[in-house]
């Protein structure tokens, strides 16, 4: 299809009636799809159903004699420290284990940073490359911090905007990070955006909050390479510079896994002191019956090739739907993930809130507008989520399909005013 700068109006009026009576047509089938949420499907739920059984009966005590149904350990049992500091890249005595959400780990450390360091004197910022994930921002508007945007390409965030921030900006005490399939967008990092991380100037008491939710979850035969950043920040004399984060959420069941965070061994000593306020020691069984189920690091990624033959065909579907009905048109631009959990699609300017309205008129609800946004304001108004994981693939055919009809109305909308 030609792009729409090059219509005539008569045309522009034209398309705009036969895509009214489409999507009229779409709203009357009475649809109630959901793409709002990266949430794993039931079938990859089931791929995990194995846990439930596990650990088998008698089957409670650790190779080094812990017996799991007991208090203590707090950082976690030896094997499973090993298999997810394995996970990590780091080891086992630079990780702590925590409960289902590495959310909660997150919050705790931004909470304990606030009531007991500098950053509860005076006020601070962080550093939200955007597109980025919309909880982590909440996290910021909850303790009060304020947040700065950076651009973010298919590299990873501006780091020419990021060390000039930095480095003038003594406030600036945090950095949100996704650092693999980035959460929406589905950005590696470069290796050299993690050495620039690693070694620029910054307040002694910054960190880069590096939350690699999406480590292992690929949609092709192999996750992408991500250098491993403590080591980098290791190399240049920075080891307390990042936290890094996971879990295994979106790897066995995201309302039982398994919650990490690594850093420095002085880092973990730090969380260790917090966390012994908070418990007498995490759910030790669960973390035991992750070991047995997994085994080891190579049984994580195979466990997670199952998850991509699921994702894949979803996101081929999304991916599929948009070249065909947007591609050519000059209104939209879209990411091809590698693996994640997400498509970011990228609207003209100003049309994302009234597509998203729409889709939501017609039954397709989509991600909030502005979500991906600190305080929820997306500067240009054009960046949608779409999370194809938890819908059926017929369903996200029909619900990608809608949001297209809208994307191409909106846009026709635009042009003719
Ligand atoms: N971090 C990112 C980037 C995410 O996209 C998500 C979930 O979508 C989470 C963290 C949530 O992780 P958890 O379930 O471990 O709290």
């Amino acid at each position: 299809m030609a792009p729409l700068t090059e219509l005539s109006i008569d045309d522009l009026k034209a398309l705009q009636a036969q895509l009214q009576t489409r999507y009229d047509e779409f709203s009357a089938r009475g649809l109630k799809l959901d793409m709002t949420r990266g949430k794993p499907a039931p079938e990859q739920l089931d791929l995990a159903n194995g846990l439930l059984s596990l650990p088998g009966a008698g089957d409670f005590t650790t190779a080094s004699g812990v017996d799991c149904r007991n208090y203590g350990g707090i950082d976690g049992i030896p094997e499973a420290r090993e298999l997810f500091g394995a996970y990590m890249g780091v080891s086992p005595e630079e990780i702590i284990l925590g409960g289902n959400a590495s959310l909660t780990l997150m919050h705790d450390t931004v909470a304990n940073a606030m009531q007991h360091t500098a950053w509860g004197k005076a006020p601070i910022k962080f550093l939200c490359p955007s597109p980025g994930y919309d909880r982590h921002f909440s996290i910021c508007e909850h303790f009060g911090i304020e947040m700065v945007v950076v651009g973010m390409d298919e590299h990873g965030p501006d780091m020419d905007q990021v060390e000039q921030l930095v480095a003038g900006d003594d406030s600036i005490k945090g950095m949100w990070c996704v650092p693999k399939y980035s959460n929406p967008t589905g950005a590696v990092y470069s290796d050299a955006v993690v050495d620039r991380l690693a070694s620029m100037p910054a307040a002694a008491d910054f960190r880069i909050f590096w939350d690699n939710a999406y480590e292992a979850h690929t949609l092709e035969a192999a996750p992408a390479p991500l250098k491993n950043i403590l080591q980098a920040c290791k190399d240049v004399g920075n080891p307390e510079r990042v936290l890094m984060f996971g879990s295994t959420s979106k790897i066995s069941f995201a309302g039982m896994g398994v919650s990490m965070v690594a850093g420095s061994v002085k880092s973990m000593n730090g969380v260790r002191s917090n966390l012994k306020a908070q418990t007498i020691g995490p759910d030790k069984i669960n973390q035991l019956r992750h070991v047995r189920f997994f085994k080891d690091i190579d049984g994580i990624h195979a466990h997670m090739q199952k998850h991509a033959e699921i994702l894949r065909p979803k996101f081929e579907a999304v991916l599929e739907i948009l070249e065909r009905e947007l591609g050519g048109q000059g209104i939209a631009t879209w990411t091809r993930p590698s693996g994640g959990y997400f498509v970011s699609l990228d609207t003209l300017d100003q049309c994302a809130a009234q597509v998203i309205q729409m889709a939501g008129d017609a039954g397709v609800k989509l991600t909030a507008a502005g979500a991906t946004f600190p305080y929820r304001k997306d500067p240009r108004d054009r960046n949608i989520r779409i999370a194809p994981s938890l819908p059926a693939l017929e369903d996200i055919h029909t619900a990608m399909e809608g949001v297209a009809i809208c994307v191409q109305l909106a846009s026709v909308q635009k042009q003719l005013s």
